[in-house]
């Protein structure tokens, strides 16, 4: 789940990193008085979980006196097409020099690595295109609860000790917040110290109830849906529907969709032993995606049987044509429950998925 970055900056603020003083407006809500308690100066800041915000017009520089112009402004575009519902008003910094620094997991060292260049800032991925040796980068064995010294100084070079130690703070976050992703940029120094001028934290999925968050507003409402029913459930961009059972065989469905040049709408894998009312849940949760043209449902019946999920299938009732492909245990009674319904049964998952491509075509 993405945090918007004044969650983050509470976040790493908790881990003593320096974060410049502000205070969070929603849409709706008047100004707080006395804006120049934070700063005669200040920046306004959309709070919207896209990147690059800067260029696209989302970071505005303002005065205390004329700060309410810049918040309207905002509260009436839309950065990079998202809405925006709440702006960040802070001190402006004085800022020296600008950092980056970013700590993600590195999946094939199954270690977090930390990246680090002295050039931060709204340029940073034109850097990292055009002049890659200058992001350093560290992997960081997970059982050490701070960064070893010897690797901050490789990361970090000549930039001064209260960068080195903001960013060996910013991995103790990464490691208790059970983060994917941990980001200042920039990272900046000033006179008065070294601040988080952004912040970015992506926090695991599958560790939110460990983490004390309750649910996980990223999710769709059909997300959360499949959530409550354990379905692994993506959605994706096509109008094919798609149902199988255990990850392997969906996913091979869904490189089956993109040989015949066909699109995904999604991806959900029932899981094991699915009986008729899990089969009927998936059906109906698939095809209530209005991109949804036609649905396959592709089960291998083992534990799972196959008149159950027939029945399933009938008992859905959805308006999209299902497509099915089913082979195992009562696979005759299957059949034959669907074929009196008049459902397009086909052998293999060539025709199945071509079957599929072409009514969409
Ligand atoms: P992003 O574009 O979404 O990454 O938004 P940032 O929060 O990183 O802001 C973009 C740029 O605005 C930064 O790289 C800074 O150059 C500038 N900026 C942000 N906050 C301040 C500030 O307090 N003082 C000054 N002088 N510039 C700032
Ligand atoms: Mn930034």
């Amino acid at each position: 789940m993405k945090l918007l970055e004044f969650e983050a900056k509470e976040v790493f603020g908790r881990e003593g990193i320096r974060i410049p003083k502000g205070v969070v407006v929603r849409k709706g809500e008047d100004l707080p008085p006395h804006l120049e308690e934070i700063g005669d100066r200040v920046v306004v800041k959309a709070q919207v979980d896209v990147g690059g915000r800067g260029k696209a017009g989302g970071v505005l520089m303002a005065d205390a006196g004329n700060a309410s112009e810049a918040v309207q402004h905002l509260f009436n575009a839309h950065i990079k097409g998202v809405p925006v519902n709440s702006v960040l008003i802070e001190e402006r910094l004085p800022i020296e020099h600008e950092y980056y620094v970013s700590i993600a997991i590195d999946r094939s060292k199954k270690e977090p690595v930390i990246l680090f260049a002295d050039t931060g800032g709204v340029n940073i991925e034109e850097t990292a295109r055009t002049n890659p040796d200058a992001i350093r980068t560290v992997a960081v064995s997970p059982l050490f609860a701070d960064v070893p010294a010897f690797l901050l100084r490789e990361l970090t070079g000549t930039a001064p000790a209260g960068v080195r130690d903001a960013v060996n703070r910013l991995y103790r976050v990464f490691c208790k917040n059970d983060a994917l992703l941990a980001e200042i940029n920039p990272l900046v120094t000033t006179p008065n110290g070294v601040y988080a001028a952004d912040a970015k934290l992506i926090i695991d999925d599958n560790s939110l109830a460990r983490q004390g968050i309750a649910v996980n507003r990223d999710l769709t409402e059909r997300e959360k849906e499949a959530e409550k029913h354990g379905f692994s459930y993506v959605e994706l961009e096509g109008e094919i529907g798609v149902i199988g059972n255990g990850a392997g065989l969906t996913m091979a469905t869904l490189d089956l969709i993109d040989h015949f040049k066909g699109r995904a709408a999604n991806f959900l894998d029932v899981g094991g032993g699915a009986d008729q009312e899990r089969v009927k849940h998936a059906v109906r949760l698939v095809a209530g995606m209005p991109s949804v043209r036609v649905i396959i449902v592709n089960l291998l019946g083992g534990i799972t049987r196959c008149d159950e999920v027939a029945r399933g299938i009938i008992e859905a009732g959805v308006s999209q044509e299902v497509i099915v492909r089913l082979a195992g245990t009562n696979e005759e009674e299957g059949r034959r429950l669907l074929a009196e319904k008049g459902y397009r049964m086909l052998g293999s998952m060539d025709e199945t998925v071509r079957a599929a491509v072409e009514a969409t075509a």
